[in-house]
């Protein structure tokens, strides 16, 4: 049996119940097998495919909160340090009653690939919990976030580990979890980013993960000889990611005519209005139902369907999972040219699989939604010397980074003879300096 294969099946065996992680561990490893082909002999005696899979540390934690009626509610908290060979932890944390050990495992493993990708001296974590915001009132979100804080500060500060925002975790979030760190340690550090512009927060960093999203589509569609402006685009999701990449896209010249969140979605042939899904989505916390008041000439459709519709482009921004092989198809026979992951893993297999096999351009999340955790460690860097760039620096930097991270899986790809294959580009590209860097320092 391969290297590969027997790692993938221990890791099958050793973690049951976690599906997530085992098919984030078998997109990667997969991926890389040319690279593992080529040093086996040197990876099998270090064991680096055995220590690469396996989390440096993982705490699970009780959060007991007091809601508005007295009563006590218990949520159940993670943080999995995953991997610091290349700098200290650095990945969100979500929160979402889908939450578990192994959806955090999975984000933490991909967050390695991606954070070595941007290319800043970032290690891989993911946090999280099973609380969710959706409903709650402030008081009640503050009372979980300082109860969450109140056994994560342990393990966390600016030279270890630098959680951020995520599904369910915002600016408020961020907020009320900073204002307790610093209350506990009496210290004013930069241990999370995401912060307020008042208090540490970058510039840009709200936009980064929607805007970097179209830096790298735009860039990658050039490497093909296609132009992003005047392209049609379907967008899922409506949170932070959704509504930057829209509103990015429109910048560019693209129109996205749809978005959705979990009960249902919106098709609106004249271009998604941002500014009326910021005041739904981001003022008034409510549901896309609202979306039809502002434009009455757009549809709402209960459940799925954001795929079905005909676009040139899809941007998938919602969650993992969201996008299968039916989808995959139906966008194939409507002629898409480019499928680009804004949310984590949205794919499945399967899909991946059937659009690229479809010559569909395809970028994985780990590069094309880098540019939040790029934009996170540009604040890390703010926070260190004390200062804030203009939103035209940060968005300058972002950028670069997003077209750096386009070539360099380009690149890679075309050295293992997989031109083309941006999913096998960017996890060697990513791979690379990690191994490299664990490698180097020896069997810790
Ligand atoms: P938000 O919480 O702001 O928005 C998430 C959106 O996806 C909402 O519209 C939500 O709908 C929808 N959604 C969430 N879960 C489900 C589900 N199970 N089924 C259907 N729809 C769902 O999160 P973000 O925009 O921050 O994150 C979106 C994705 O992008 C995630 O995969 C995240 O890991 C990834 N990501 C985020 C980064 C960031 O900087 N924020 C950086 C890199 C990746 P509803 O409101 O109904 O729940």
């Amino acid at each position: 049996m391969s290297y590969v294969d027997e790692v993938y099946e221990s890791v099958v065996a050793k973690n049951p119940g976690q599906p997530e992680f085992h098919q984030a561990v078998k997109e990667v490893l997969d991926s890389l097998r040319p690279v593992i082909d080529a040093n086996e002999q040197l990876y099998r005696k270090e064991a680096l495919l055995e220590r690469i899979v396996e989390p440096e540390r993982q705490i699970k934690f009780r959060v007991p909160w007091v809601d508005d009626k007295g009563q006590v509610q218990v949520n159940v908290g993670y943080r999995v340090q995953f991997n610091s060979a290349i700098g200290p932890y650095k990945g969100g944390l979500r929160l979402h009653p889908s939450v578990n050990i192994g959806i955090i495992k999975f984000l933490g493993f991909e967050q390695i690939f991606k954070n070595s990708l941007t290319g800043l001296p970032i290690g891989g974590a993911k946090g999280g919990s099973d609380f969710d915001p959706k409903g709650k009132s402030d008081r009640e979100v503050m009372a979980f976030c300082q109860s969450f804080m109140t056994e994560l500060y342990k393990y966390i500060g600016p030279d270890t580990d630098v959680p951020a925002g995520d599904i369910g975790t915002g600016a408020r979030e961020i907020g009320y979890m900073f204002g307790q760190y610093k209350k506990i340690r009496s210290a004013y550090e930069g241990v999370l980013t995401g912060k307020g512009l008042t208090f540490g927060g970058s510039l840009a960093r709200t936009e980064a993960t929607g805007y970097g999203l179209l830096y790298l589509t735009e860039e990658l569609l050039k490497l093909n000889g296609i132009e992003l402006a005047g392209k049609t685009c379907l967008v899922s999701g409506s949170g932070n990611v959704a509504i930057y990449a829209i509103e990015k896209a429109h910048q560019l010249g693209a129109k996205v005519v749809t978005c959705s969140d979990s009960n249902g979605w919106v098709y609106d042939p004249d271009g998604i209005d941002v500014a009326a899904l910021k005041e739904i989505k981001e003022v008034n916390r409510a549901r896309l139902t609202e979306y039809k008041k502002y434009r009455p000439n757009s549809e709402y459709h209960e459940g799925r369907g954001v795929w079905g519709i005909k676009a040139d482009i899809a941007l998938p921004c919602a969650t993992q999972n969201e996008l299968h092989l039916d989808d995959a198809k139906q966008l194939v026979a409507n002629g898409v040219i480019a499928v680009c992951e804004g949310a984590n893993m949205p794919t499945t297999l399967e899909a991946t699989q059937y659009l690229q096999e479809n010559k569909v351009i395809f970028a994985p999340g780990k590069a094309a939604n880098a540019g939040g955790v790029a934009t996170s460690a540009l604040e890390m860097s703010q926070n260190s010397e004390r200062l804030s760039w203009t939103f035209e620096e940060v968005d300058a930097k972002l950028k670069d980074i997003m077209v750096n991270i386009t070539h360099n899986m380009d690149d890679a790809a075309k050295r293992y003879g997989f031109e083309g294959n941006y999913v096998v580009g960017a996890n060697i590209a990513g791979f690379e300096k990690v191994a490299n860097a664990m490698l180097a320092q020896g069997i810790v």
